[in-house]
């Protein structure tokens, strides 16, 4: 007779929906059927009092019971059938969980598409009434009348004949009292489909691009390899504009034509109208969007679509990945270094890695792309664990790259200029606005700039729940930017009230009030966290900047994003070290990034751009090179620097976070875990490739009340780092978990 503990059991959900993920059916797996039952597999088990057969999907296996075991029924057979996607989708969860530790309900409530019912589906098209001549006349006469929403979207007409109302409001940012004002002149027609469908295919003006030499070789070196089977993934390294898009598209046709289907991530920044529209008028209605406007009711529309194989691309950010296909041929990552494609909640998931898995369980193929690709991708590409590709040239002939000049503003203040603008940019400036041509100023960091400290003491004026300074606004107020708290601004230091106390460094409302001075005939739109707090603010700055409706844009981060700005030649970096020195371990790749991607901004189309780089340190191999655009020399430099540290891509990294309203126990917990994961490395004799570094106060160690403590194991074995966590996880039961969140964060993207 066989003793209980070797029994195995399995947790089975009989109901895939998101409330109901939490309620699991124990059931035996017979001995037969052991070889056989795996986590995601489709089984049919007896159910209820009559034993009435029902289906159901494995969520976990183990050896605990939780009721008396003989009062547990055998599983009656496993259903092996790959077509089910709920079952790749429940074992890519159960892989999340493993790696990046969560339980295996958040896992899962991630992966799975929530279910919300929309009542009816209505789909508005907006439809171009105008023959082309009349829409002609039509668009100059909003040109003139400078009325720029209706110019935009009548160009949209023209271009794509009829859009998603959707789109309209959304990407395209006109408003619905504009479409309905142009309705009453009969210019357009809103027509409404009680269905679920996208817009339609527009056939007329379907312009068909010729790839160049360079776009037509990586197309063929990466469909040979997957007829092959030589790569299961690609890296195409492309400067902005080089064309990787119309790579990515080529392909993805290729794909679909084999009846196979196409997950495309875009991050959110980056997923402009433009872009949508080029794939749409490509592939019609077969292709989908999961863009932030989409209700959840909406989105899970678009996933019962993609089950019922109504759709064969889907397009969108990071969770567009869990779109369940079933015939999943390949993933494509675009702008594949953007931070937003790793999770910040549990599990706090990495979309790359995930593509990979997932590419894994289908036999898909993964194609990423990026001007500036991440340190962690070109070490696997470096590493022969995907293919490396290149294009080096702008697709666009007459396109050129812009002339980029760094100034050192020491040697400013040298000269005698205290101003935050050195005397090139200056001059750049004026002379832009002259030409009637447009800025853009790009200022580092925003919780950075703008705090106020004393300069007899250095006391710096903090946020009382949170560790961080408080930033002056135009209003004469202290703000918080990590919990809203506000105050007055201080007139004496509470510290020593010498009144020698201020703002030190500007922030970009700072910058947007000194632009406005020294030009006061330029228009200046800023664009920050403060000015896009609705989700259509961001759009609405881009497209309004896009029509030539400001001078000058002055902005964090966000306004250097895929965005397409033929006037814009000249690019201003107001201090562009200020994010070298954040206590993270990405800080340089972080720099050379946005400083690469600011670069590409300026001067597309036929104008030469310029970008002027004022730093305090010329010196840095993050400036030099994104200053040469050399991305080879800084991925040396930096994957150096990596190795030195032990840092990822080279060893994996696993932060562990206590975070309590109670500072003591934040501490005495995470000391406490410290202890025993030290016992579990040394009784593994894991003593020479794990390091454990803390735990230490998180850089910011209070938000909102919550005190926050970190600690960091290192290690060149991924599985050594997985088992110590489920080690951690298992030894922070609910005894030890009381009071305090516990959380994991595999080869985090920021430091804690
Ligand atoms: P990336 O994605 O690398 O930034 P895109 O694919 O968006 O580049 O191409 C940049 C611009 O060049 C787009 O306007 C695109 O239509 C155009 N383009 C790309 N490839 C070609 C080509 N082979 N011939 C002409 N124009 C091209
Ligand atoms: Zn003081
Ligand atoms: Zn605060």
């Amino acid at each position: 007779m066989e003793k209980a503990g070797n029994e195995i059991y399995a947790d089975i959900i009989v109901n895939i929906v998101h409330e109901a993920l939490d309620k699991t059916f124990q059931y035996r797996v017979p001995q037969h059927l052991r070889e056989n039952a795996a986590v995601g597999d489709y089984v049919k088990i007896p159910f209820g009092r009559g034993n009435r057969l029902i289906e159901g999907y494995i969520i976990s296996l183990g050896n605990t019971p939780l009721i008396e075991p003989e009062r547990i029924k055998d599983i009656d057979s496993v259903i092996k059938d790959s077509s089910l996607v709920e079952g790749k989708l429940i074992k890519l969860a159960a892989w999340m969980r493993k790696r990046y530790g969560s339980t295996m309900i958040q896992a899962l409530k991630t992966v799975l598409p929530i279910k919300k019912e929309t009542g009816v589906k209505e789909e508005k098209t907006v439809i171009l009434l105008l023959s082309p001549d009349e829409a002609k006349e039509t668009l100059a006469e909003f040109v003139r009348k400078h009325q720029t929403a209706r110019e935009r979207l009548l160009r949209a007409l023209i271009e794509n004949g009829e859009i998603d109302q959707k789109l309209i409001t959304g990407k395209l940012n006109v408003s619905t009292a504009t479409i309905k004002a142009l309705c009453e002149k009969n210019i357009i027609e809103v027509r409404t489909d009680r269905l679920y469908r996208n817009v339609k295919p527009h056939q007329s003006e379907k312009k068909n691009i010729e790839l160049n030499e360079d776009q037509k070789k990586t197309v063929s070196a990466i469909l040979s390899d997957m007829k092959t089977g030589k790569n299961n993934s690609f890296l195409i390294h492309g400067i902005t504009g080089s064309g990787k898009t119309e790579v990515y598209m080529e392909i993805i046709e290729k794909v679909i034509r084999e009846d196979k289907q196409v997950i495309m991530l875009i991050p959110e920044i980056a997923l402009t109208f433009q872009t949508l529209m080029r794939f749409y008028n490509r592939f019609g209605d077969r292709v989908s969007t999961l863009h932030s406007k989409l209700s959840k009711g909406e989105r899970y529309d678009q996933f019962e679509r993609a089950k019922k194989g109504e759709i064969s691309v889907m397009i969108g950010p990071r969770s567009a990945l869990f779109t369940p296909f079933s015939r999943l041929g390949l993933i494509v990552i675009d702008e594949e270094h953007e931070p937003s494609y790793k999770s910040d909640s549990m599990p706090k998931y990495s979309a790359r890695e995930v593509a990979f898995e997932l590419a894994r369980l289908h036999g898909a193929f993964v194609v990423m792309g990026s001007a500036t690709p991440s340190v962690d991708s070109y070490y696997l590409a470096k590493n022969n664990k995907s293919r490396l590709l290149k294009l080096n040239r702008r697709a666009v002939e007459n396109a050129s790259l812009a002339e980029v000049s760094v100034v050192d503003l020491r040697e400013e203040l040298k000269a005698g200029n205290r101003s935050v603008f050195s005397r090139e940019l200056k001059e750049g400036i004026e002379d832009r606005l002259n030409r009637n041509e447009q800025v853009m100023l790009f200022l580092n960091r925003r919780g950075f700039a703008g705090f106020i400290s004393c300069r007899s003491c250095g006391h710096v004026i903090k946020c009382p729940h949170c560790d961080v300074a408080l930033t002056l606004h135009s209003d004469n107020r202290l703000t918080c930017h990590y919990c809203g708290y506000e105050q007055d601004n201080v007139k004496k230091c509470p510290e020593c009230s010498s009144e020698l106390i201020g703002g030190m460094k500007a922030g970009t409302e700072r910058i947007e009030a000194m632009v406005k001075k020294a030009y006061p005939y330029a228009t200046v739109l800023r664009m920050d966290a403060d000015t896009t707090k609705n989700k259509d603010d961001y759009d609405r700055i881009l497209s309004s900047f896009a029509n030539r409706e400001a001078d000058i844009l002055i902005g964090t981060q966000m306004i250097v994003k895929g965005h397409d700005f033929p006037f814009v030649t000249l690019v201003g970096v107001l201090a562009a070290d200020m994010s070298l020195f954040a206590n993270d371990y990405r800080a340089s790749e972080r720099t050379f990034d946005l400083l690469t991607q600011a670069a590409g901004r300026a001067g597309r189309a036929d104008r030469r751009g310029k970008v002027v780089i004022q730093t305090y340190n010329p010196d840095h191999y993050s400036i030099i090179n994104s200053a040469a655009q050399d991305y080879e020399a800084f991925y040396e430099q930096e994957i150096a620097y990596r190795g030195f540290m032990d840092y990822p891509p080279v060893k994996h990294m696993l932060a562990i976070v206590t975070e309590s309203e109670d500072e003591k126990l934040c501490d005495s917990r995470i000391d406490d875990l410290a202890a025993h994961i030290k016992d579990a490395i040394i009784s593994r004799g894991s003593e020479k490739n794990v390091r454990l570094i803390g735990p230490v106060d998180c850089n910011i160690k209070k938000i909102k009340d919550i005190y926050r403590k970190v600690l960091y194991l290192k290690s060149a074995d991924e599985n050594t780092l997985t088992e110590l966590k489920d080690d951690a996880w298992e030894y922070m039961d609910t005894e030890h978990k009381k009071g305090i969140r516990l959380s994991f964060d595999l080869d985090p993207i920021h430091g804690y």
